[in-house]
């Protein structure tokens, strides 16, 4: 492994502004719980030293989301013991590792839930299982309709505890609040219902991101963040709220020359210099997660200049016109992600520039990309 010295590309990771996400999370919410979604490798910032931070620091949420298997044995195989969601749900091939690292799944269908029910049996345990319901985002969950027998079998069933009950919005940034709150309408029949049976669960929760900033109905006694432990709001329009971005990507200089005018840059000859310019070869490319689509216009910091990118970005490196930035010389770093003196390329504004989410910008920073922590 290579150290951050010798490194091609850096994503520094400032796991003391997490720690400061995450005070913000609970200044917001009070009393209710926190579940941290750690998923996609905690959006590209690794998911192992952040829960080992949270741990280490004794401000460890109530539990612990990720999205499949390999994420949940990860944390567990590096000592984390902490409640882990499992929120894709469990595949039957996968059941037995489940129960084995114990795991708690989102369970939505009656062949999945005996399936677990009899493996944990057999275990000799009690397996806690969140069970879903779709309220509208039309991807995982039980119909409103059959939450509540569903419910009610699980609750017999020995070797499971039904321990939540959650639902998930359709708007990652809430953007359709007639929607949203048609949705939590739904929810809250389930709730309700479910109160009306004397069925009691542990959890009850619907929060994202954006519902924790700008949505007080879904706090009910847990949420579920994501994003903005990691520094982002989802929506532009959100009443601002001091988030701290907590990662940085630098990558280095391999080579700066000067060409002349009427010089073709990169595949396909897309920039061609109107002057004398110089361009400067970065380390890092589209399978670092640099997207291709910032050809000829994402933009970068030198030495405290904002740059742009210039011709195709590559697979490995990434050209910008350095022209105005004499002193870059090989061997120098540059933030494609962070900030530089007073001049800042945070992933939200690379996200416009290729026309996504910082979700996807975040989460599509690559394994060649070497992650130094800072503040561990
Ligand atoms: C990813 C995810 C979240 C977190 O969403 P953010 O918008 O990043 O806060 C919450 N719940 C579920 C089920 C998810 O899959």
């Amino acid at each position: 492994m290579l150290d951050s010295r010798s490194a091609s590309s850096i994503a520094e990771i400032d796991l003391r502004a997490l720690g400061e996400n995450l005070r913000r999370v609970r200044e917001r919410v009070g009393r209710r719980d926190v579940l941290a979604v750690v998923k996609a490798n905690a959006y590209g910032h690794g998911a192992v030293p952040i829960a080992h931070y949270l741990k280490n620091n004794k401000i460890m949420p109530a539990l612990l989301g990720v999205a499949f298997l390999d994420e949940g044995i990860a944390l567990r195989e590096s000592g984390i013991a902490d409640p882990i969601l499992l929120m894709t749900g469990a595949p039957l091939a996968q059941i037995d590792a489940i129960v084995q690292y114990c795991l708690s799944p989102v369970i939505f269908d009656t062949e999945t839930l005996f399936a677990l029910n009899r493996a944990a049996e057999a275990a000799g345990r009690t397996l806690p299982i969140h069970v879903k319901i779709d309220t509208g985002m039309g991807r995982l969950g039980l119909p409103p309709s059959e939450a509540l027998s569903f419910i009610k079998t699980a609750a017999d069933l020995p070797g499971l505890a039904v321990e939540g009950v959650l639902s998930h919005f359709a708007y990652s940034d809430l953007q359709d609040k007639a929607f949203v709150a048609q949705q939590m309408a739904r929810f809250q029949t389930v709730l309700g219902d479910l109160e009306h049976k004397g069925i009691k669960t542990h959890y009850r929760h619907m929060a994202n991101s954006a519902a924790v900033i700008d949505y007080k109905p879904a706090y009910l006694n847990l949420v579920r963040p994501g994003l903005m432990l990691y520094g982002y709001s989802p929506a532009e329009n959100t009443p601002p709220l001091p988030l701290k971005p907590v990662m940085q990507l630098k990558a280095r200089v391999i080579a700066v020359k000067k060409v002349p005018a009427s010089t073709s840059i990169s595949y396909g000859r897309t920039y061609v210099t109107q002057r004398e310019s110089r361009i400067a070869t970065i380390a890092i490319g589209y399978a670092d997660g640099y997207p291709c689509i910032l050809s000829n216009r994402g933009m970068m910091i030198a030495k405290e200049t904002l740059v742009p990118v210039v011709g195709k970005v590559c697979m490995d490196m990434t050209m910008l016109d350095v022209t105005q930035v004499p002193s870059l010389r090989t061997g120098d770093w540059v933030t494609a992600i962070g900030t530089e003196g007073d001049r800042a390329v945070w992933a939200d504004r690379v996200a416009q520039w290729a026309e996504t989410h910082p979700y996807e910008i975040l989460c599509g920073i690559g394994p060649r990309v070497h992650r130094r922590y800072i503040g561990s």
